[in-house]
């Protein structure tokens, strides 16, 4: 197939993410990635602002990440996880829990962040229902969030930006507290807590959990928060005995200079997602992990828990998650990160200066220009392509999370077409 029949058949066939079937935004097409270039058919070579949305953290085609893949499905690609074990589940999860926060011990693995987030709702409904108030089936969690696409992940997704109006009827009511108004490195206000301290002692009785992303809210806004905010947040959760779910499926592997995001809060858990850069981006596999508590009161008298995709815990996958993780740790991502993160800082200050902009900001290897009104997607993109970049703005965001091994030079050429290109109007 040549390169316009390719482009068509997409066009009059395929759906692609958030777009209409009438008039799509434009999609470049790929041939091949490596290290953080992506090779479009057309030979022209673009330096990756996007992770391909937070997963690609060690770039594209990675030898040991290749190897763990070609070595894994010599032996399986897959085999079913009901009755059957095997070495790459165990020694992700070995490797998780290493990673993780110390009170998480469970491991439960699924297929997409979505459903990762699916799984840790019902936990915790299945946890209420196990210590006899199967009455708990209500989450709060802040605007401005983004949790997934299924239904349920939806129900606490920002209810404007999720387009809560379209699914109205279809769609458990949760409750929202207003999205924090301190922000990451300014000074704490207390004030900044009243609406969900509000909230959480009105309505503490039909709660099941407190759902949030830590720190960092991601496709809901590109918003950095207090870390004193998640503090005061667990402290409520236990001062009225609710469970706390922290969905790190963005922020988790180092993105935000912490290997989790609620490591800047010193605050643990009840319930944790993560997703994305489990794999280093090279496919789908997400897991829930929890405590040994939440664990127990769930088994209790040998109670099930109910969930079981069909390709859950699939061994390629995991081997691929484990070779990751492992790359992750022997690397100095630390130092990567903050060096990406000073980069992006002095890369972007100019924008600062223009009149559409509303406000720059960066954390960890995150960098965001809010702009003041809409951005028009398909042109941005077609003059960030011509730069020689690949970025993927949304609503009144411009925004990258490159992954973790990219060179300063290459940095320096991302930043630049975002200036460039800002300057020109958005
Ligand atoms: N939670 C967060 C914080 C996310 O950023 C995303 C994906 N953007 C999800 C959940 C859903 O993950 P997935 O797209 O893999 O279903």
């Amino acid at each position: 197939m040549n390169s316009s029949e390719l482009t068509e058949f997409d066009v009059e066939h395929l759906w692609h993410p958030y777009t209409s079937m009438q008039d799509p935004l434009p999609a470049y097409t790929v041939e091949s990635a490596s290290g953080v270039r992506l090779k479009l058919s057309d030979g022209r070579e673009l330096i990756d602002g996007m992770s391909s949305w937070w997963s690609a953290i060690h770039g594209y085609n990675h030898p040991r990440l290749n190897e763990a893949a070609k070595d894994q499905i010599e032996k399986m690609a897959h085999v079913m996880f009901g009755g059957l074990t095997h070495e790459p589940a165990v020694e992700l999860a070995k490797l998780l829990l290493e990673v993780a926060p110390a009170s998480m011990e469970k491991v439960f693995f699924s297929d997409s962040g979505s459903v990762a987030v699916e799984v840790a709702m019902k936990m915790a409904m299945q946890y209420w229902h196990s210590a006899g108030e199967p009455g708990r089936k209500k989450f709060l969690t802040i605007r401005s969030g983004y949790h997934g696409d299924t239904l349920n992940a939806m129900s606490v997704c920002d209810p404007v930006t999720g387009m809560h109006a379209i699914f109205e009827g279809a769609l458990p009511k949760n409750y929202f507290a207003d999205s924090p108004s301190c922000r990451f490195g300014e000074e704490w206000d207390e004030s900044c807590m009243e609406s969900f301290e509000n909230l959480i002692s009105k309505h503490h009785e039909e709660l099941a959990a407190v759902i949030l992303e830590p720190i960092v809210q991601g496709a809901g806004g590109m918003r950095f928060y207090a870390p004193e905010y998640l503090k005061r947040v667990r402290q409520l959760c236990d001062k009225h005995s609710i469970l706390l779910i922290c969905d790190e499926i963005a922020t988790g592997f180092g993105r935000t200079g912490r290997m989790f995001a609620c490591e800047h809060a010193d605050v643990e858990p009840d319930i944790m997602c993560v997703g994305k850069a489990i794999t280093g981006g090279y496919m789908s596999l997400a897991a829930t992990l929890t405590t040994r508590k939440v664990a127990e009161v769930i088994s209790t008298d040998g109670q099930p828990f109910m969930h079981g995709p069909t390709f859950m815990a699939n061994p390629l996958a995991c081997s691929v998650a484990a070779e990751s993780i492992r790359l992750l740790l022997s690397s100095p991502w630390q130092e990567r990160v903050s060096a990406i993160e000073k980069s992006l800082r002095s890369g972007l200050a100019e924008c600062r200066e223009m009149a559409h902009v509303e406000d720059v900001r960066v954390l960890g290897a995150i960098g965001v220009v809010e702009m003041k009104e809409e951005v028009d997607v398909a042109e941005l993109q077609r003059r960030f392509v011509e730069q020689g970049v690949w970025l993927r703005p949304f609503g009144k965001l411009v925004y990258t999370m490159p992954p973790f091994i990219i060179e300063p030079a290459d940095l320096d050429q991302l930043t630049a077409a975002i200036v460039d290109t800002l300057r020109t109007g958005a």
